[in-house]
Order: C-alpha cells, then sequence, then structure tokens
C-alpha cells in the first residue's frame, strides 16, 4: 500500500471523496501487519469517529482492494482479511486465535503446476496458507 498521502492523491483521482473517517482507515491499514479483518478496521476507526458506518469500512476497503493498493486474504472461513502489504508472500494462520503471520519465503522451486496443465495454463502466481496451531494455542 502506498502512503497515507499518496494514497490520498491515489483515491482523489479515482473520484473517491477524502473524508476523515476514510483517512482513518487507510492510517488504521498503513504498516499494519496483523492482517485485521474489516470488523477490527471498523471497531479501531468507531473509538474516533464513532458515527463511522461499517458500511463505509466494508466499501473503502473494497475500493482499496480493486485498485491493487491492498490484498483480500481468504484464508479464514469466518471473515476475509485485509493485507497492505502487496509484496508477494504467504501466510500461516493458527486455526485457533486466527492469528495471521506472514511468511517471506520463496517457495516457487517447489510449487510447478503438473505436466498435464502446462501447455493450457500460465502461473502468474501462486499464494500459500498454511493451517495449524500457534505456541500460545497450542
Ligand atoms: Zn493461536
Ligand atoms: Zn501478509
Amino acid at each position: 500500500m502506498e502512503t497515507v498521502e499518496k494514497l490520498t492523491t491515489v483515491l482523489r483521482n479515482h473520484g473517491m471523496k477524502i473524508t476523515p473517517q476514510r483517512l482513518m482507515i487507510f492510517k488504521v491499514l498503513e504498516k499494519n501487519t496483523s492482517h485485521p479483518s474489516a470488523e477490527e478496521v471498523y471497531n479501531k476507526v468507531k473509538k474516533i469517529y464513532p458515527a463511522v458506518s461499517f458500511t463505509t469500512i466494508y466499501k473503502t476497503l473494497e475500493t482499496l482492494r480493486d485498485i491493487g493498493e491492498i490484498k483480500e486474504l481468504i484464508i479464514d472461513e469466518d471473515r476475509k482479511h485485509y493485507d497492505p502489504n502487496i509484496d508477494i508472500h504467504h501466510h500461516y494462520i493458527c486455526s485457533h486465535c486466527k492469528k495471521i503471520l506472514d511468511i517471506f519465503e520463496d517457495f516457487s522451486p517447489h510449487v510447478k503446476l503438473p505436466d498435464s496443465l502446462k501447455s493450457d495454463y500460465t502461473v502468474t502466481g501462486f499464494q500459500i496458507s498454511f493451517q495449524g496451531v500457534c505456541k500460545e494455542c497450542a
């Protein structure tokens, strides 16, 4: 994700009005490595702007995802999580506390498309999600 300042310009260029609530959403996401859900972003913004609606949060997150500023993670079956780090990386989720860890390891030497599919499909990327139980929950 771009810095809050750059993002503000990017979104203005996309015709989005930058409200104090939206700015707060960007601030919550900037350098955030906890992979928050929409609910978690909402709870943080609500502390400063109690009148903010969940719809505003959700729609802003969807816009950020659509323009490629954040990634949506489908790693937790209960809810979507958002990642402002759009560099290639992988994740580990604790199935108990739902904590999501970043994994910056290059798995590409080990991940290959089966030969039977190679002639019809080109791979442009992949993401690995590990599931397990973290040390605190074990
Ligand atoms: Zn855990
Ligand atoms: Zn991540």
